[in-house]
């Protein structure tokens, strides 16, 4: 497995509980591979690291395709651990769809373990979506180990500016098409089609955060530096002072020093699965609106696609700036 150097808590945790998976995994793998055969004219087999890139492409694949997710909903995607499950998917798969970046190392070692040449890096069937997006958070200087836990590529979580669905799309509709040239126009008009509906919401959630441009959030991950630049919000601080590391209760004091400092009234708000404690000390010591948003799609009720993620995001927020 290739991880880089400056491995944090997190991805040893994945390394150590991972391995004697793997192990189960090869058994069940041997066990099962008589059973494996895929019918002569099955449907293209995706499966995406996270709901989002699933739902993507669902969209692009439209009926060709049969699409799985190794992350679920409403799990926090740094924190995956994966099953052997999972490991049989990919080596059934004939598309693999990641995130990259340093977001899903989950997905190295499951690669590793199935073994699949199509869907391994180099593959026809691997498609990275972060190839082509303009990275946020790009760290400038050398990274050391005193650098401690940081995003060595950039901050990973750019599905969620939504113009980046367009950039995912095509990334996802290039490999589709490796696999499936037959299928090429089909994949690309479904492409289109996507491409379309995504800008026509975009021009509806431009419209609602409109008045909001400038105002200031706090959320409990780094996760929204690509929704706020796409949307002119500002993050103005984050609970947890690292990833994966709770609040202190000075860090929770210097927070609501800054929160009370503004003028304008700030919304603290992140996806439903991280501890909301804080937020709410916070909220209650300095008035501040404390929302949910979903940051995958399925994470909250009634977000069930990419563009419907958006609308609950967007619908959040925009309540959350208008509250007296
Ligand atoms: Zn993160």
């Amino acid at each position: 497995m290739r991880f880089p150097a400056e491995m944090n808590q997190r991805k040893v945790h994945i390394m150590k509980t991972l391995l004697p998976r793997e192990a189960v995994a090869l058994v069940t793998i041997a066990l099962a591979a008589c059973t494996l055969a895929l019918p002569a004219h099955a449907a293209i087999t995706v499966v995406a690291a996270t709901p989002d890139l699933a739902d993507i492409a669902k969209q692009v694949g439209g009926d060709r395709v049969s699409v799985s997710t190794i992350a679920q909903a409403n799990q926090d995607l740094h924190m995956i651990d994966p099953r052997p499950s999972d490991v049989l998917r990919i080596k059934r798969a004939d598309l693999v769809v990641r995130i990259g970046m340093d977001l899903d190392l989950w997905m190295d070692a499951l690669l590793n373990a199935a073994g699949n040449a199509r869907v391994n890096r180099g593959g026809p069937g691997y498609v990275d979506c972060s190839v082509g997006i303009h990275k946020l958070e790009v760290p400038k200087e050398q990274i050391t180990g005193a650098s401690g836990d940081i995003h060595v590529y950039g901050n990973p979580h750019y599905w969620l500016d939504p113009l980046n669905g367009e950039v995912i799309s095509a990334n996802i509709l290039a490999g589709l098409k490796r696999v499936s040239p037959t299928n090429a126009d089909y994949f690309e008009q479904n492409r289109k089609a996507f491409v379309a509906h995504l800008r026509a919401a975009m021009r509806r959630w431009q419209e609602r955060l409109a008045p909001y441009r400038g105002r200031k959030i706090v959320t409990y991950h780094d996760g929204w530096p690509y929704f706020a630049h796409r949307f002119s919000l500002q993050v103005l601080g984050c609970i947890e002072p690292k990833p994966g590391i709770p609040p202190s209760a000075s860090h929770i004091a210097s927070l609501i020093a800054q929160i009370e400092a503004e003028k304008q009234p700030v919304v603290i708000a992140d996806a439903p699965y991280y501890p909301d404690k804080a937020a709410k000390i916070i909220a209650a010591r300095t008035g501040a609106r404390f929302v949910v948003i979903p940051s995958s799609v399925g994470g909250v009720k009634g977000a069930d696609d990419y563009i419907a993620l958006f609308d609950h995001i967007v619908d959040a927020l925009a309540k959350g700036f208008a509250a007296k």
